[in-house]
């Protein structure tokens, strides 16, 4: 498959960053290269979509920052709407929030209230998929809308972090399995 091979091909592993002992997954080269950006968005979009073609969510979310990079293409190539999952203290109106702990560091995001109505299909979507906790705060978030989530689409999920433990019953589609 050409998104699989072109993000293999471009990603830069970058050594001890943000910090010592993490290998960080640089995927900016991916986003400057138009067929290789052209053809992850076509790979992600698939998971919002049944085996007959047919779209089979009504929103789209994406994680700050480089998932919003990723959803927001996506939620068009899908016809479906895009919400933004933000960091504290970012979006304006009245916000659910969840605090998690990061691979490195910890973290609480954010959805407003009224981003996703209640029984929606909200598919997930984020770059890379570490120890799942981003990924399991964002479905809580979803959750706490009363919006259903149905699945999660990243570029590379790092299985040696073991994110299904926090993901679980969650579809995950992955382009890479590191
Ligand atoms: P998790 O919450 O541990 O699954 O970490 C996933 C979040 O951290 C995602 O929002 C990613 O964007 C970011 N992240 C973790 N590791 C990497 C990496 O190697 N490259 C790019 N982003 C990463």
């Amino acid at each position: 498959r050409t998104a699989q091979e072109a993000l293999d091909r471009l990603t830069v592993d970058v050594a001890d960053w943000p910090e010592q002992g993490v290998t960080f997954k640089d995927i900016t080269p991916v986003l400057a290269d138009h067929h290789a950006f052209s053809a992850i968005i076509t790979a992600l979009a698939a998971a919002g979509r049944d085996d007959h073609g047919s779209v089979v969510v009504d929103k789209v979310v994406g994680m700050e920052a480089r998932g919003f990079i990723l959803a927001a293409p996506v939620a068009l190539a899908l016809g479906v709407g895009f919400v933004p999952i933000r960091k504290a203290g970012k979006l304006p109106r009245a916000t659910h929030a969840v605090s998690y702990a990061l691979e490195y560091g910890e973290a609480t995001l954010e959805v407003h209230q009224d981003g996703i109505a209640p029984g929606e299909r909200v598919l997930m979507v984020d770059d890379v998929l570490a120890t799942g906790g981003t990924v399991d705060a964002t479905r809580q978030l979803v959750e706490a809308c009363g919006g259903i989530a149905t699945g999660v689409a990243v570029l590379m999920e790092l299985s040696f972090l073991d994110p299904r433990r926090l993901t679980g019953d969650l579809p995950v589609s992955t382009l890479l399995t590191i």
